[in-house]
């Protein structure tokens, strides 16, 4: 579904489609809680994750574009690789990035 975004959508700077599938949680969603983690996954989806549930029952699916729209700074994490997180301690802060392994592998290995 087509729909306009709060931001300039010609600078876009993520190489996901603008209306790519992405997950956040339901505190985010409803704005009880900031993003304070992101995820680029091995796979090539984003998460953006508030830090207190990995649960699936609280997992919601988002359009990349809203979810920026949302939260501005996180264009600044367009360039991040995937396999790779960004963390922070509160919305005031720099994010910090780190690869992490890929869960899934490891499982099959
Ligand atoms: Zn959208």
């Amino acid at each position: 579904m087509s729909h306009l975004h709060e931001f300039d959508e010609s600078t876009w700077p993520f190489d996901a489609p603008i209306n790519a599938a992405s997950f956040t949680t339901r505190y985010v969603l409803d704005g009880s809680l900031p993003i304070l983690e992101v995820y680029h996954d091995h796979d090539g989806e984003w998460q953006f994750m508030c830090g207190t549930t990995n649960a699936s029952a609280d997992a919601k699916l988002v359009c990349l574009g809203c979810i920026i729209g949302r939260d501005l700074t996180l264009i600044q994490l367009a360039d991040l690789p995937e396999g790779w997180l960004a963390h922070r301690e509160s919305p005031t802060q720099p994010w910090a990035r780190e690869p992490y392994e890929d869960s899934d592998a490891t499982n099959e290995a």
